[in-house]
């Protein structure tokens, strides 16, 4: 079933005091509140185990920002899939574009990145979009269709029936530039279409495929109002419950 997500994006900010903190505000806040939207907070993997004891993963739900792409064994500093299921995370976040950019990540990679969350039960929240120079050369649904057909294409239909997409266009992430919903929307209807080309129109239906990128309070809005555009990975304005409560009360 396709679901709106509004999912936070963490990053390599707030130490472990101020994590359980916000994490702890964003529950009390949430407390007896209906929203229309799951709401995910991903946060370092330092947190993941003290943030899960003040949330009650269902109004609140907690995702990595990452995983290692083997099992287990000599790979010193990496955490592994089964490490961030046994902290109680339902969620982890691949293919970010920092990870792409900063730490060498191929599609190939988030392959495997891809196939062992989900061999342990994490829900992938896989991470596509063009750069500038890529978008400015109309380039953007070529990229996009490339890094899903490399990392996800292998996956059974019920596999893939488990990933969460985000579309985050990296000259929007950060920037304070966001898509017009009208960009957002054309690219989320292409991926859409994507989908259905390979698993058929009713799984590309239920896939729910959020946008990422300078979406704040004053454009969530507008935003999540296309048909095609289920939800927000947030980044800047999920580290403070004023600015995230906003975005997930915009459905
Ligand atoms: C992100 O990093 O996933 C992101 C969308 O960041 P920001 O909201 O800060 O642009």
């Amino acid at each position: 079933m396709r679901k709106n997500i509004v999912a936070g994006n963490w990053k390599m900010n707030k130490n472990l005091q101020e994590g359980i903190e916000l994490a702890k505000e964003l529950q009390a806040a949430l407390n007896g509140k209906t929203v229309k939207c799951d709401v995910v907070i991903c946060t370092p993997f330092i947190h993941l185990a003290s943030v899960n004891a003040v949330i009650d993963g269902k109004t609140v739900r907690l995702g990595a920002e990452n995983c290692a792409d083997k099992v287990s064994g000599a790979y010193t500093g990496e955490v592994s899939a089964a490490m961030l299921a046994s902290t109680g995370a339902q969620y982890v976040i691949l293919g970010h574009s920092e990870r792409r950019a900063y730490y060498g990540e191929t599609n190939a990679i988030l392959k495997e990145k891809v196939k062992l969350a989900l061999e342990n039960n994490l829900i992938p929240i896989f991470c596509i979009g063009e750069v500038l120079e890529e978008r400015e050369a109309g380039k953007q649904n070529e990229v996009v269709k490339t890094q899903i057909e490399e990392s996800l294409f292998d996956l059974s239909t019920e596999d893939f029936g488990k990933i969460v997409l985000a579309y985050e266009p990296v000259w929007a992430i950060g920037t304070g530039k966001t898509a017009t919903p009208a960009q957002a929307q054309e690219i989320h209807a292409y991926i859409r279409s994507i989908l259905a080309a390979k698993y058929g129109q009713a799984v590309a239906n239920d896939t729910s495929i959020l946008y990422g990128g300078s979406a704040n309070a004053g454009n969530a809005k507008e935003l999540f109002s296309n048909p095609d555009v289920d939800g927000g990975l947030i980044g800047g304005a999920a580290l403070k419950v004023e600015t995230f409560l906003p975005i997930v009360e915009a459905f």
